[in-house]
């Protein structure tokens, strides 16, 4: 490996091209490394698994997949019983980002870096404190870049690109969280056309 090769832990296609992009431009050699026990059900991860590996075709990047057994069961062990949205994160982050460094470590690489740092939706300074525990302990450098700027850049290119866009961050517990929000969305909207029709009457 040289100086510049970075070893990047990706959640799924999408959020994955903006990290790249940027990372390459600045003159990084990336790998990508696709590890995400989290998401649940088993189909929603072979869907996740089968974006990022478009994503790295159309964009030409190495993709490392962790083997079948890092699949979601390990994650809901170890979680068990851990509902609250910001204390299951923080655990999250580091069950990825541990394995993510223990990996880049065995293949040479200098620094490691995660697609979640593009996500508005996560918590980002849980994730930065998860990455920097993480380097201490295996001795691999977090490279922090803040991707957030390029949310809608990274949305269009996969749109562009035909990517699979999932609706919920990975665990069950974000289904359905993502489930009541819609619900909310709708219901708002609804009430919202019934008091104009009422207006207008
Ligand atoms: S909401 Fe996302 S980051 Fe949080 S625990 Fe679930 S899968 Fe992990």
């Amino acid at each position: 490996m040289n100086a510049t090769s970075v070893f990047l832990h990706i959640c799924c296609g999408p959020c994955s091209l903006m990290p790249v992009v940027h990372l390459r431009n600045e003159g990084f050699d990336v790998t990508a490394f696709f590890f995400n026990p989290n998401i649940h059900p088993e189909e929603e991860y072979d869907l996740r698994r089968a974006s990022a590996q478009l994503a790295a075709d159309k964009l030409g990047y190495p993709i490392v997949f962790a083997g079948e057994a890092q699949k979601p069961a390990r994650w809901i062990r170890e979680l068990d019983g851990i509902t609250m949205e910001g204390e299951r994160c923080t655990i999250c982050y580091r069950q990825r980002l541990l394995p993510t460094a223990q990996e880049a470590r065995k293949r040479g690489f200098r620094f490691f870096t995660t697609s979640l740092l593009y996500s508005r939706y996560q918590h980002h300074e849980a994730i930065c404190l998860a990455a920097k525990q993480v380097a201490r302990e295996t001795g691999i450098s977090f490279l922090y870049r803040d991707f957030r700027p390029y949310w809608y850049d990274g949305i269009n290119l996969s749109k562009e690109l035909g990517l699979y866009r999932q609706k919920w961050c990975g665990c069950l517990l974000s289904r359905k969280e993502a489930e009541i929000q819609r619900a909310r969305r709708a219901e708002l909207k609804r009430q919202k056309a019934l008091a104009r029709m009422a207006a207008l009457s």
